[in-house]
């Protein structure tokens, strides 16, 4: 492990130092691991010390991120949590001086592990054991801790998806009891969650959970939609793309697509994002129903029907993938800029500038798009003069 000299070197000066959480998991179960947590006795100052490049990522909460050999570490002297007065994150964190009192401020068993320089694993809640049994299970009381932190909730269904494991019966009755809590969360937050679990592996069982325990009565335009939901468990595949997963709950939900735009914003995404997923579902719309012209995939452009193919896929449409792809790459142009003239072209060949020209720069397009124009300056010309 690239990361074990930053442990020793906490060691070395006196800390003690274990990787915890994620990264632990991860490693127990062969998963890649994308981030390594550290927690330490050091304080953040102390840790600076230590390194030569450090960034400041969250002092207030005990976090310095250690830039050592290549690599990146968040490093976080062990601290518990106290005061969430809001079901949301606690008011003020208070260091301490052991490993334990960190590890139990974990919200889930499999998340508690850590582990030492010599490679031992420290389990102080059995979370080898449900690893093993691919078990999500809270560390505590899970009633409590969803009180602590509601966020919680949604990280058990996300981390079902993830990880292809099952909830434990408690922590999933403690959900069912207390889903109302989740709206006490930032949607920002819980749309987090929500998209890592439907891009999961496991994301069809997980819905099924997220949709029994009621969690999906507390997230925007979700509420009293289960019966509309219900197919979701049921698709052919689980999205893998975060655009997908959007514009298959829209579609599930027979959202119009004059509402698409509010209901991405209820979820705030990005208006990247609602514009992608808007083009996916007019497309898929337009398959559903007629057969697309040609001018019809040159708008949607390659990305949003490959993305739309897809779609189709997960909810085990039938449509005709390889005959849409190929005669997308059988369009004379695939881009405006692959068209010959442009506006001032129009100009010089006698069209006065205003909203005609636009109109005709439009249909110029089309025709050649059809392949009922040649994209060459000559035909265009002359099309032009019969035009005028
Ligand atoms: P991944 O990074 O793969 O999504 P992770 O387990 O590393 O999963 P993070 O959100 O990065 O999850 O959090 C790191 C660790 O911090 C977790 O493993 C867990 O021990 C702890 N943790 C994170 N969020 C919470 C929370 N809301 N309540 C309690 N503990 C948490
Ligand atoms: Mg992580």
């Amino acid at each position: 492990m690239a990361a074990m000299p930053v442990l020793k070197k906490l060691e070395n000066a006196g800390f003690e130092a274990y990787f915890v959480g994620g990264s632990v998991r991860d490693l127990l179960l062969g998963r890649h691991i994308h981030d390594i947590d550290i927690a330490t006795s050091a304080y953040p100052e102390e840790v600076k010390e230590e390194f030569e490049k450090t960034i400041d990522t969250g002092i207030k909460h005990g976090t310095v991120t250690v830039l050592y050999n290549g690599g990146s570490y968040e490093i976080t002297t062990f601290r518990t949590e106290s005061g969430y007065q809001d079901f949301r994150r606690p008011d003020q964190v208070t260091f301490v001086q052991n490993l334990d009192e960190d590890l139990k401020r974990r919200d889930f068993t499999i998340n508690a592990l850590a582990m030492n320089t010599n490679g031992e694993i420290i389990d102080l809640f059995n979370g080898l054991k449900d690893l093993h049994n691919r078990v999500i299970r809270a560390v505590g009381n899970p009633e409590e801790r969803f009180h602590e932190d509601a966020l919680r909730m949604m990280r058990a269904v996300r981390f079902m998806s993830q990880l292809e494991f099952e909830l434990e019966g408690e922590t999933q009755k403690a959900i069912e009891d207390n889903h109302e809590l989740l709206k006490k969360i930032s949607i920002e937050r819980v749309r987090e969650e929500f998209v890592k679990m439907g891009i999961g592996p496991h994301s069809r069982q997980a819905f099924q959970i997220f949709l029994d325990t009621q969690l999906s009565e507390d997230v925007p335009d979700f509420a009293g939609k289960k019966d509309l939901l219900s197919i979701y468990p049921q698709l052919q595949f689980s999205p893998t793309l975060e655009t997908s997963l959007w514009a298959v709950i829209i579609i599930l939900l027979k959202i119009p697509n004059d509402n698409i735009g509010k209901f991405m914003r209820d979820w705030k995404n990005s208006n990247a994002m609602a514009d992608a997923v808007e083009r996916i579902v007019e497309l898929f719309d337009l398959l559903a129903s007629q057969a697309p012209t040609d001018y019809d995939l040159f708008k949607a452009g390659e990305a949003t029907l490959l993305n739309t193919i897809d779609v189709a896929h997960i909810l085990g449409q039938p449509i005709s993938a390889e005959a849409l792809v190929d005669r997308y790459d059988a369009l004379p142009i695939k881009n405006s800029s692959d068209l010959i003239v442009d506006g001032r072209f129009l100009i010089k060949n006698g069209i006065e500038p205003g909203p005609k020209l636009g109109i005709l720069l439009n249909s110029i397009r089309e025709k050649v798009v059809e392949g009922e124009l040649e994209n060459s300056k000559a035909a265009i010309k002359q099309f032009i003069e019969e035009q005028n």
